[in-house]
């Protein structure tokens, strides 16, 4: 090939990774479909599909439709634990009533050493963070000595409120397992919309156990934060949305089960 080829390929080359890049999507942005308060009152069916979902997250939790167990993301993949404790990878066609996701950058790890419980885990995450007043999606993978983990049954139609739903929550307890802990800190001021604090689901290495966490010890584990200061909110276009009481929406509940 002639230096002049060569150098007009290279050119070819550039314009096509510049026209790709320019199509990413924005890694930066934590993408969350409806509200926790349309949750609270029963909003348990949404327009968004997984396939949708996926473009704009790699790493996340949320619920599917009918409030059908707890969704996590992890690396691209979307699973589903429904409430006898079965993990299913979801299919794309699937729709979500409530997911938060991005896509996962490490911005900042640590290693941490034993954690007696997850209230003592959360006061050493907090540590780690350079302000509490942004949004973080958070990846722990390590050794728990002990994990506690729930999920909630299908609903039928017409749907209880999410109190309701999570008294029938089925509970799972583990010991000596390996995995990774999924979830996001989120600043108090988004009470409503989010989940204030932290807020995550656990998947174990072969991927057949997990669920939304409860309490866990940690015997030791990686850490790694990746910080977002913009939150994309995206409501669902439906009718049971449109119609959900929100003006009485209860603001927060102390466990949530999405
Ligand atoms: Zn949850």
């Amino acid at each position: 090939m002639t230096s002049l080829r060569k150098c007009a390929l290279l050119i070819l080359c550039l314009v096509a990774l510049s026209g790709s890049a320019w199509a990413q999507p924005d890694r930066e942005v934590l993408y969350q479909t409806s509200t926790l308060d349309a949750l609270m009152v029963g909003v348990y069916d949404g327009p968004v599909s997984f396939q949708q979902l996926g473009q704009h997250g790699d790493f996340g939790l949320g619920t599917v439709n009918a409030l059908d167990g707890e969704m996590l993301a992890l690396e691209g993949h979307f699973y589903q634990i429904t409430a006898d404790g079965v993990v299913h990878e979801i299919d794309a066609a699937a729709h979500t009533p409530f997911a938060c996701v991005t896509f996962f950058d490490r911005d900042r790890s640590a290693s941490i050493g034993a954690q007696n419980s997850l209230a003592e885990l959360s006061a050493q995450l907090d540590l780690l963070l350079p302000t509490k007043n942004t949004f973080y999606a958070i990846r722990i993978d390590g050794e728990f000595p002990y994990l506690k983990c729930r999920s909630v049954p299908r609903q039928q139609r017409p749907y209880p409120g999410l109190a309701a739903a999570v008294a029938e929550q089925s509970v799972f307890e583990w010991r000596d397992l390996r995995g990774t802990i999924v979830g996001f800190r989120c600043p108090a001021y988004v009470k409503g919309v989010n989940v204030a604090g932290y807020h995550f689901h656990f998947i174990d290495a072969t991927r057949t156990r997990g669920g939304h966490l409860l309490d866990c010890q940690v015997r030791q584990a990686e850490v790694a934060l990746d910080l977002t200061r913009e939150l994309r909110l995206v409501l669902p276009e439906s009718e049971d949305f449109d119609r959900a009481p929100l003006d009485e929406a209860p603001g927060e509940e102390p466990t949530p089960a999405e």
